[in-house]
């Protein structure tokens, strides 16, 4: 069967300024010469655009860590055919970025935050810096008309999660609780801290109604009846979607992954050394033809390379 792709997931780093209890960055370091460069980058997108690639999102690591990343972002936005480019960050450096982000080209931003709380933030990052990120947000929100907050959802923040809702009401945040995965050098932490969005559910419903409404892409959405607010799920391991998922990821030095627990399939780097793009999309053709519509946890993702 001849499989849908549409978005590109490309990690342009490792290198991360947090460290988050649940994420694979303390125990995988690379050499900085592996590292995709940022004209590799643009020539690997432009070699996947046949193949239906129109949508860019760019990860790490913590892809504002990335020198030039402006330079970055208006060279892919000039692609024909890319139709959005946006990034997913930890928010520390946003308030600083955001202008010059949004001018190269910047459609969208996802940010992570996990807590409200300064000390759990402290405990979960492992760096005392809520009040920036809570700042960047507040910057970016009157930036763009659409943001994602990305909460992965644990066994410490479970009592959050109307604090939450509550947050995203004032600031006009799409929320989206994330299942904990269990990833590279995370086990005991997943199995400590792993929560159901199930059971996120049932204490929403506990106070108020909560109605299903659509599964777009990964994500399920609900209403909450009290708030009539729309929040969503990602639900990667209660529910997984990989039937119906039409993305692929390149982590940071250049390994395409067809699923986020998948075997790399290729590695970029070395074909664009010694192949013209003719020959490297000859080779995609099959690959990509063999994404998998199961996901297979004998391979766990190092986050902080391949990006989420
Ligand atoms: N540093 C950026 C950030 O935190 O948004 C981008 C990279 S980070 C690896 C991308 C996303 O993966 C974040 O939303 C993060 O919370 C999520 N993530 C990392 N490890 C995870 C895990 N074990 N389970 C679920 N989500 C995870
Ligand atoms: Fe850094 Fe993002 Fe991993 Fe946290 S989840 S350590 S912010 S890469």
């Amino acid at each position: 069967m001849k499989k849908f792709v549409d978005t590109l997931r490309i990690s342009i780093t490792d290198k991360c300024n947090f460290n988050c209890v649940y994420c694979s960055r303390k125990f995988n370091k690379v050499d900085r010469k592996e590292i995709l460069s940022f004209e590799e980058i643009v020539k690997i997108i432009k070699i996947l655009i046949p193949f239906g690639v129109e949508k860019i999102k760019i990860t790490g690591g913590e892809p504002l860590i990335r020198k030039n990343l402006p330079f970055l972002i208006k060279k892919i936005s000039q692609i024909e055919s890319i139709k959005e480019v946006s990034l997913t960050t930890n928010g520390f450096y946003l308030s600083e970025k955001i202008d010059e982000l949004i001018i190269a080209g910047l459609k969208r931003v996802n940010i992570s935050l996990d807590t409200l709380n300064k000390d759990k933030f402290k405990f979960i990052t492992g760096f005392d810096c809520f009040d920036i990120v809570i700042d960047g947000i507040k910057k970016a929100k009157d930036k763009f008309s659409i943001i994602k907050l990305n909460v992965v959802l644990m066994k410490i923040n479970f009592d959050e999660i109307f604090d939450f809702v509550e947050f995203a009401k004032e600031n006009n945040l799409i929320l989206r609780f994330i299942e904990l995965m269990p990833v590279n050098n995370n086990l005991d932490i997943w199995k400590e801290n792993f929560v159901a969005y199930t059971d996120a559910i049932k204490k929403i419903e506990s106070k108020t109604g909560i109605y299903f409404l659509s599964q777009d892409r990964n994500t399920k959405y609900y209403l909450i009846e009290k708030d009539n607010l729309k929040i969503g799920f990602i639900t990667s391991v209660r529910e997984p979607f990989c039937s119906i998922c039409s993305k692929i990821r390149i982590d940071s030095l250049g390994n395409l992954f067809l699923c986020l627990y998948g075997k790399p399939v290729l590695n970029f780097k070395e074909l664009l050394y010694g192949l013209n793009k003719e020959e490297i999309r000859k080779i995609l053709i099959e690959k990509i033809n063999s994404k998998p519509l199961f996901r297979n946890y004998s391979n766990l993702p190092v986050m902080n390379i391949i990006g989420g």
